[in-house]
């Protein structure tokens, strides 16, 4: 089955969002730090199913979101938000991603997404004719607030949206998983749960071959979860030990390949360019192998020379990258 990344800009994050999750970096730094961001891409995926058409899975966010003064205005995201925290290029919108592939938003089929996050459903409301799919806790949770302040799913992302099917995982164990979905009846798509990022954080399995994470992992170097850790804003027990089920789903399945919506690293950058036709080559494949067989040990301990570090921009501005 073909897999197409779908890249709808980027979003500046705290570096500490993405890496300080274990090193006492708290909420309020968060909140304050405006000295250590990076630039991370946004993506979302296409799969071509056979049978159930043309599938999303995530949309990423909307060019409303990005002038954000309007679409977040009334709402408490209007204050927790940067201004310039989207950047999106008129070529990398939902709609301008998909044309390039030759669809229509009229022509997918149906939609998954990993979690309610906002830079995973900000263009949702142009599937609305189509079905959503979402683990059934992270529909159970959709009036919840992240840290009592912030709605985990926000309405104008998604109040078009009238088919939900939220996913019960009561189909049979996959490697780490006590439980799965399988999607569309054939096997090739399974729904793994991956909690704690956020409540029904999911997981989509294609063909036992690309494992999409959404924000269960930020980067491949999270797979190392002991030593590399986003800070939580759901449970991090939870978080944790979903990681610890990707770790065991990886040594039963050794060509598994594992796809983030977030990777900004040379690895994630080399997989999105190696599936720009929708397959990835055996070339591709084995560099991805060497890279991990380089970035971890076969327990998936981080080499340390590979712990993510803080690089500040060369011109003293606030945007730096992480090496
Ligand atoms: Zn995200």
């Amino acid at each position: 089955m073909k897999i197409y990344p779908l890249r709808i800009g980027r979003t500046k994050v705290p570096f500490g969002q993405f890496y300080g999750g274990l090193h006492g970096f708290s909420l309020r730094e968060f909140a304050a730090d405006k000295d250590h961001f990076i630039w991370v891409p946004i993506h979302a995926y296409l799969i071509e199913h056979p049978t159930a058409g043309p599938v999303l899975v995530d949309t990423g966010i909307s060019p409303e979101q990005v002038a954000h003064v309007d679409y977040y205005r009334g709402s408490i995201m209007e204050h927790v938000m940067d201004v310039d925290e989207y950047d999106l290029p008129a070529d990398q919108t939902m709609p301008a991603q998909l044309a390039r592939l030759g669809y229509r938003p009229q022509d997918i089929r149906a939609v998954i997404i990993t979690h309610f996050h906002e830079d995973h459903v900000g263009p949702l409301n142009l599937f609305a004719h189509a079905p959503v799919y979402l683990g059934a806790a992270e529909y159970a949770a959709r009036e919840e607030k992240v840290f009592g302040l912030v709605p985990l799913a926000y309405p104008p992302s998604i109040a078009a949206i009238t088919d939900w099917r939220p996913i019960e995982f009561t189909g049979p164990a996959v490697g780490g998983f006590t439980g799965s979905a399988d999607l569309f009846g054939d096997g090739s798509v399974l729904a793994l749960p991956t909690p704690g990022h956020s409540p029904g954080s999911t997981s989509v399995l294609v063909d036992h071959r690309f494992l999409l994470t959404g924000d269960a992992m930020y980067t491949i170097r999270h797979l190392a979860v002991d030593q590399v850790r986003a800070i939580q804003t759901g449970d991090e027990g939870q978080y944790v030990d979903s990681v610890r089920r990707i770790q065991w789903l990886r040594r039963q399945f050794p060509e598994l390949v594992i796809l983030t919506a977030h990777d900004h690293t040379d690895y994630g950058a080399r997989l999105v360019a190696g599936l720009a036709d929708g397959e990835l080559s055996d070339a591709d494949l084995s560099w991805a192998k060497s890279y991990e067989r380089a970035t971890f040990d076969e327990l998936a301990n981080l080499n340390p020379a590979r712990l993510p570090r803080y690089v500040p921009a060369g011109d003293g501005g606030g945007v730096g990258h992480a090496a």
